[in-house]
């Protein structure tokens, strides 16, 4: 069942959120780009350093075996928290980044030939099209894209034609800079029954929703912990047994290894075989800590909570004079980008940031979508389960206030 939230008892575990930005107390939407840790994420970390901070996996001393312990039991945390058949599914990254590179690289390296294609969509981040640019060229590969419509939403009766000589389609599950909620079902169906491979960038996805990779069948999903209301500096990236045994490994180091000799390595196996080198531990601890305060109030409730603040600054914002959407997905979650006629977004930021409000304005890391829309830059407001219906009356009354001082 669905339960209300208790916002303001929420948002005293969130000490930033009590911040004056210019005398103005600090109304933050910037959630997309990184959302806010509770205090019990900043004590995980500030125990792990003060108690047990040590090495893992390496020292017999009961430090590195605590620390051990507390890094291994968040990988099978986030492992139960994605539904993972096995937590040796579970790689630590630095973040979405990081795990959609390693991928681009592992997976890249062992298919790709000149000739073949990877499949992203027309709203991908940048380090969803990056990476796959930069190993398909050294493969002699190409890129394909899913295109989409005015309202950001994917064509994806394009996919069949499409999917002809792909090796692997890698899409976001929700766009970071339109907001748009992707059929990654549908997606993953079709990739498969031609047996080929999807990862899923669910960057934006997890922070929002449950994400169930057994339920999604998919081969490889990636996201970062900052966003999730974890720390900076870690990630995951979730990939199917079959996967991780059969590709080669990413980076060379420590931990990764089985044996070393000057003439031969062999490797460890799945996670480690990924893991090289000494790992962001408290990430891992402070990451596992923030699954603990998500699933304690509950994805589905939090789900309700934005799915209503999100509807509730739709009809709020689009009454605003010169208002405009840039992407109006009819399936939309985290984020609503828009544009005011006539004015530059950046210079809207400015005046909304003035009046202690955190938006983000620019391309987003999604260039292709800007110029698909033929706009420099969007305003984006997005959106926390801490956030509260009269930040978003601040908001509008803000943005009309810009609005007049500018126009
Ligand atoms: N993909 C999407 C959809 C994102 O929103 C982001 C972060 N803005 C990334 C990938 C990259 O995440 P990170 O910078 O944490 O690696």
């Amino acid at each position: 069942m669905v339960a209300e939230l208790n916002i303001e008892k929420i948002r005293k575990d969130f000490p930033i959120l009590n911040t004056t930005v210019y005398g103005k107390k600090l109304v933050y939407l910037d959630n997309a780009a990184t959302s806010q840790k509770p205090q019990q994420v900043i004590d995980a970390l500030d125990t792990y350093y003060k108690e047990y901070n040590s090495n893992v996996h390496r020292g017999v001393h009961h430090l590195s075996q605590r620390a051990t312990n507390a890094y291994e039991a968040s990988r099978v945390k986030i492992a139960q928290h994605i539904n993972a058949a096995h937590s040796h599914e579970v790689i630590f990254t630095r973040g979405t980044t990081e795990g959609i590179n390693l991928v681009a690289a592992c997976f890249g390296k062992k298919y790709l030939n000149p000739g073949d294609y990877v499949l992203v969509s027309a709203m991908e981040h940048h380090s969803n099209i990056v990476p796959w640019q930069m190993i398909a060229e050294e493969k002699g590969a190409g890129l394909k894209v899913i295109p989409m419509d005015k309202n950001g939403v994917l064509q994806i009766d394009t996919l069949p034609a499409l999917l002809e000589n792909v090796k692997i389609v890698a899409v976001n599950y929700i766009s970071n800079s339109l907001g748009s909620v992707n059929p990654i079902r549908e997606i993953i169906a079709m990739a498969h029954e031609r047996d080929i491979p999807v990862l899923i960038d669910a960057a934006q996805a997890v922070p929002h929703m449950k994400v169930d990779v057994q339920e999604l069948d998919v081969d490889f999903l990636a996201f970062s912990g900052h966003k999730v209301y974890g720390p900076t500096g870690i990630g995951v990236l979730y990939g199917k047994t079959k996967w991780l045994d059969d590709l080669p490994p990413y980076q060379g180091g420590g931990d990764m290894i089985k044996t070393v000799t000057f003439a031969k390595t062999t490797y460890n196996e799945p996670p480690f075989k990924f893991e090289a080198g000494t790992p962001d531990i408290s990430g891992a601890v402070g990451l596992a800590a923030a699954l603990d305060y998500i699933n304690e109030i509950g994805l589905e409730n939090i789900a309700q909570h934005e799915h209503e603040l999100i509807k509730y600054a739709e009809e709020k914002l689009a009454a605003i004079e010169g208002f405009r959407f840039i992407g109006n997905s009819p399936n939309r979650a985290g984020a609503i980008s828009f544009m005011i006629e006539g004015l530059h977004p950046f210079d809207v930021g400015e005046l909304l940031d003035k009046q202690g409000i955190a938006v983000r304005t620019g391309h987003h890391c999604t260039e292709p979508v800007m110029d698909f829309f033929g706009i420099p830059g969007t305003i984006r407001a997005s959106f926390a389960f801490y956030n509260t219906f009269e930040e978003i009356d601040t908001l509008v009354a803000a943005l009309k206030k810009a609005i007049t001082i500018l126009k």
